[in-house]
């Protein structure tokens, strides 16, 4: 199926809207105009199809417990999908540590890095709630000090930052593409001043690895979710630079985490497994796994260059039609690296809520973008912003989804004036 795509794709971007059912089937007799997958993206038919063939052929506990047969193909199959996706990464499978997503690849490594009263996590203030509440926790138990980097024209500012990593921090968090300024960040850039400073660093790429290649070797840790690429929910990667295995304690333990339990004295004496497995305690999301493997293989035969092309000219085509409509300010700085565009209107009669029923009232289109604060409330602080309105794209998206959109934020200025 893949090759298929790869063709359509190449031959005429429309066809490849095929494979989304979503957009193929009118929804209550309305189209779908997909504005939301900055939020999550559509699911394609190939990952559908992985997920469910996976679930029919090995819906069997994995080798890592059973060693029957049945969990033995499970087992095969879970490290193909690991070996694939790490070199994808330009990484080792002994770093890909399954996880539900983001969100939950952050908090796990919050929690598992051994921190010394005192020291201090830098994190950008362009960060998602998903790395800033997780450290903030820590901040509030007393165990760290939780140190926000300015922003500059959108972007962390690297002169504040380089000057906040002279005093060692033990971590810094910094998010590749922000979710609402748009753009990408400096990231690279980011990563060599800290390590000079042999300060690690997590990456959050859930809003970047959609649409752009991303090599892991210099990066400490890195997190993504599965949902925002097209494949399953409650699938994602924690990668973990094997040099920081030995110093951290995994902070999800259960089955399939240990080495061996015995009994010491009164107590009992744990020792744990030293690798990615004291990371992924109890049953995971197998056919989830799969089809985010498959998925990804999709989008790398796609080939992320067609990817980020196809994308960036429709940020920049909603960027000009949006900044041509009286009252519409574009929010972020070279917005057309990233995958979105957010807008926030200067007429005080433009309502963020009411545009969203205005657009929910239409007889014909069903729209779907996102309204509010994204998720990043530290970052509309930091840039002063109440909420944006923010639309996003992806490889099914046209010049005629933003048409329409257009249209009928036209209207709806119109009908408040
Ligand atoms: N970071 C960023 C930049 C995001 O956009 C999101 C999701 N909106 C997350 C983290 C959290 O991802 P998830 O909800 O898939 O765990």
């Amino acid at each position: 199926m893949i090759s298929i795509l790869k063709l359509l794709y190449n031959t005429n971007m429309k066809y490849i809207r095929k494979f989304y059912p979503v957009l193929n089937n009118k929804i209550n007799g309305k189209k779908v105009i997909y504005l939301d997958s900055a939020c999550s993206a559509l699911k394609n038919k190939l990952a559908i199809a992985e997920e469910s063939d996976f679930l029919s052929k090995y819906g069997f506990c994995s080798g890592k417990r059973s060693v029957h047969y049945l969990s033995s193909l499970t087992e095969e199959k879970i490290q193909i999908a690991r070996e694939n996706i790490s070199s994808q990464l330009n990484s080792s499978s002994q770093e890909i540590v399954f996880t539900s997503g983001t969100t939950e690849s952050v908090n796990i490594l919050a929690n598992s890095i051994d921190f010394k009263k005192g020291d201090t996590v830098l994190i950008s203030a362009l960060e998602h709630n998903s790395v800033l509440l997780p450290f903030w926790r820590l901040a509030q138990k007393g165990l760290i000090k939780l140190d926000i980097i300015s922003i500059k024209d959108y972007k962390i500012d690297l002169k504040v930052l380089a000057r906040k990593l002279e005093s060692r921090p033990k971590l810094l968090c910094l998010t590749a593409s922000s979710n609402i300024a748009g753009g990408i960040e400096p990231f690279t850039e980011a990563i060599n001043l800290a390590h000079k400073r042999k300060c690690p660093v997590l990456i959050d790429a859930a809003q970047y690895i959609p649409s752009h290649k991303i090599d892991a070797l210099n990066i400490d840790f890195l997190a993504f979710s599965g949902h925002k690429m097209g494949a399953p929910f409650g699938t994602g990667i924690l990668y973990i630079n094997k040099a920081h295995f030995p110093t951290l304690s995994s902070a999800k333990l259960g089955g399939g985490t240990i080495k061996n339990i015995s009994l010491k004295g009164k107590g009992i004496e744990v020792e744990l497994l030293n690798s990615y497995m004291s990371f992924e305690a109890g049953i995971q999301n197998y056919a989830g796994i799969w089809s985010l493997y498959k998925n990804m293989e999709f989008l790398e035969n796609l080939n992320y260059k067609n990817i980020r092309k196809h994308i960036s000219d429709l940020v920049l085509y909603a960027k000009d039609e949006l900044s041509r409509l009286p009252s519409i300010k574009v929010i972020g700085n070279s917005i057309e690296e990233g995958s979105l565009v957010s807008f926030i209107s200067q007429n005080k009669k433009f309502s963020n809520m009411d545009f969203q029923l205005y657009c929910n009232e239409n007889p014909d289109y069903h729209f779907a973008f996102r309204s509010g604060k994204m998720c990043a409330d530290l970052a509309c602080l930091n840039l002063g912003l109440n909420g944006v309105i923010r639309i996003s794209f992806y490889i099914y998206n046209t010049y005629e989804d933003i048409d329409i959109f257009i249209r009928i934020l036209k209207n709806y200025i119109k009908s408040i004036d």
